[in-house]
């Protein structure tokens, strides 16, 4: 007759595992993790994780989805944990607190140097980001726009693979905004960004669901987060690339109610920006129908070939009174705004 083994302390494999290769284990989890509970929930296991999981090198490696907070779950521990993060070095947590704090937490200059940290680090989305702020003179006055350090910002982080970087450096180049215009650079980096975009797109496809077939064409129902082509007009695939945690953040920070926008700021259009505006008419605005604003030429074409082309009409009003302003060349229609923008323009490129 077989003896039951007696389990004590000392059979316990885990606690016969040295301290580097759990370290490594749990690095290798926070760069992985898919959502912030993922990295957490596995600190409170036991001590030794907890322990494990607070060490620098690990914190240093999280990946940007472990910040993928929801604006109603924002707390002090959350703000203690991505501070935390970002003094172990992550360029993730730089980006994301350095968002948290520019946009929703009015610190600006804390927020601005945090993406400025990101920035140093490589991260394109903190390069994109200042990018914008840059175009915009976001956080101060409208002299405090600086469209050349915008366009520079965006060269560098389109170098470095980002799509909505190299489509603004395309509209950029294109309107001879902020540099030289050549409309063949411009096109080309258009092109480009929209192949790029169809490419992470067909990835993720193949990733996620290799058997199943979800590149159709044609128009589909929009959904973000979701692979939904859409066909424009030069019967190109246009697709919703994944977006940024810290943007979701944004979006869902300011629409859940946790944040307020002061009176007459608005929020980008685009549904995967979230950005809001700093002082009163700093986006740009659709001139057609004078309804939604933008933080960027980017999220401009990108937000008409997703969703506003099929929304946008002239209001009647404005109808009425001139038939010819839809065409878009009434550039001030609704006074105020800083920038219009012509819907439709430079936005039909493939
Ligand atoms: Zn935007
Ligand atoms: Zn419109």
């Amino acid at each position: 007759m077989r003896r039951p083994i007696k389990y004590t302390q000392k059979s316990d494999l885990f606690d016969g595992l040295p301290d580097d290769i759990v370290v490594f284990i749990l690095c290798k989890l926070s760069s992985t993790a898919s959502s912030p509970s993922d990295f957490v929930n596995i600190l409170s296991t036991c001590k030794r994780l907890n322990r494990s999981g607070a060490h620098r090198l690990v914190l240093s490696r999280a990946g940007p989805k472990v910040f993928a907070i929801k604006a109603n779950k924002w707390s002090e521990f959350a703000h203690r944990f991505l501070k935390r993060c970002v003094n172990a070095g992550s360029a993730d947590a730089c980006y994301t607190l350095g968002m948290i704090r520019f946009y929703c937490l009015q610190n600006r200059g804390n927020g601005l140097s945090l993406m400025a940290k990101a920035a140093m680090k490589s991260h394109s989305p903190a390069l994109y980001s200042l990018a914008v702020i840059q175009f915009n003179g976001s956080g101060g006055s409208k002299r405090e726009k600086d469209l050349r350090a915008g366009v520079a910002l965006c060269a560098r982080a389109s170098l470095l693979g980002h799509i909505d970087a190299l489509r603004e450096l395309g509209h950029c180049l294109q309107d001879g905004y902020g540099v030289r215009q050549n409309i063949a650079e411009g096109r080309r980096l258009l092109v480009q960004a929209n192949a790029r975009e169809l490419a992470s797109v067909i990835r993720s496809v193949t990733q996620s669901s290799p058997s199943s077939s979800l590149l159709t064409w044609g128009p589909q129902p929009y959904h973000i987060g979701s692979i939904c082509p859409l066909l424009n007009e030069s019967g190109d695939n246009v697709s919703v690339p994944e977006v940024h945690p810290a943007n979701w953040f944004l979006r869902d920070w300011f629409e859940s109610g946790c944040g307020v926008l002061a009176e007459g700021l608005r929020l980008c259009a685009h549904i995967g920006c979230g950005r809001p505006e700093t002082r009163p008419h700093e986006f740009r605005r659709c001139s057609v129908c004078g309804m939604v604003n933008y933080c960027s030429r980017g999220c401009q074409a990108l937000d008409w070939k997703l969703r506003h082309k099929m929304e946008c009409s002239p209001p009647e009003i404005w109808a009425d009174d001139n038939d010819g302003d839809a065409d878009g060349e009434g550039g001030d229609n609704g006074g105020g705004a800083e920038a219009d923008v012509v819907a439709g323009q430079n936005l039909d490129v493939g």
